[in-house]
């Protein structure tokens, strides 16, 4: 059976959520987004959720154990079974070693890291103009703006600016990410899995160079 194991990286608002729309559509992939499951947890009130608060509220990570418990959860149900498609995960070192080891253990290896890049004036645009709805799906009041303002198309629900999502949070998690995520580059580089896509242009550009590439990944793991 052929497994598409995909990895959605790159900075904070380069688009990665955008593009996982479509990807999860056209490939039929399960998606764990760690900062989705976080805001969730959140909403909920659930002990984790508080404790998690206090760290995005910051623009810090999480501790790494609690996110590695999340992701590994997931992939461990029958959903996860023929592919999956992380975002935001892993972040650190220590979180893609225990991705590593998770999948070992489960028989399973990855087939990609598709990396998205932005530089960080175009982040702080997009970031300043993102609204979410309550489900995770993503607007811009410029860029990708909802039919009618502040109301998601898809399920009619309130669109807000995310509490972390004000400029002096963006600038420590955008510092967060070049200090702590970025070595992850070179890690999956030197794994041969590497795929970096350029993600300045409009958002249905940069979804043709990554559809063109899971389409030869998922081709070349059938063969
Ligand atoms: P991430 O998941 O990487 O944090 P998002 O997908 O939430 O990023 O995108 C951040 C913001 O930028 C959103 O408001 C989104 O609508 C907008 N956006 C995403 N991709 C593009 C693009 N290629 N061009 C312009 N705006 C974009
Ligand atoms: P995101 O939705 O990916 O922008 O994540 C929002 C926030 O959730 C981050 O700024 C972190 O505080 C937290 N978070 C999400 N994913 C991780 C992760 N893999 N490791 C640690 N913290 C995370």
């Amino acid at each position: 059976m052929s497994q598409l194991n995909l990895i959605l990286m790159g900075p904070p608002g380069a688009g990665k959520g955008t593009q996982a729309e479509r990807l999860t559509e056209d490939f039929g992939l399960p998606y764990y987004a760690t900062g989705d499951l976080l805001r969730a947890a959140v909403r909920e009130g659930t002990e984790l959720g508080r404790e998690a608060k206090k760290y995005m509220d910051a623009g810090d990570l999480v501790p790494d154990e609690v996110v590695i418990g999340m992701i590994v959860e997931a992939l461990g149900t029958d959903e996860a079974e023929d592919g999956f498609l992380l975002d935001g995960f892993p972040r650190t070192v220590p979180q893609a070693d225990a991705l590593g080891r998770a999948l070992e253990q489960l028989g399973r290896r990855l087939n990609g890291v598709l990396l998205i890049e932005a530089p960080d004036e175009e982040i702080e645009r997009r970031i300043s103009g993102r609204r979410v709805s309550e489900n995770g799906r993503v607007y811009h009041v410029e860029f990708d703006p909802p039919k009618t303002e502040g109301v998601c198309d898809v399920d009619g629900s309130a669109l807000i600016q995310r509490d972390d999502d004000k400029p002096e949070t963006v600038r420590k998690r955008l510092a967060v990410y070049h200090e702590q995520t970025t070595p992850l580059i070179a890690y999956y580089e030197d794994l041969g899995l590497l795929h970096s896509f350029d993600g300045s242009p409009p958002p249905a550009q940069v979804y043709e160079h990554l559809r063109a590439t899971v389409s030869t990944l998922r081709r070349e793991d059938e063969a």
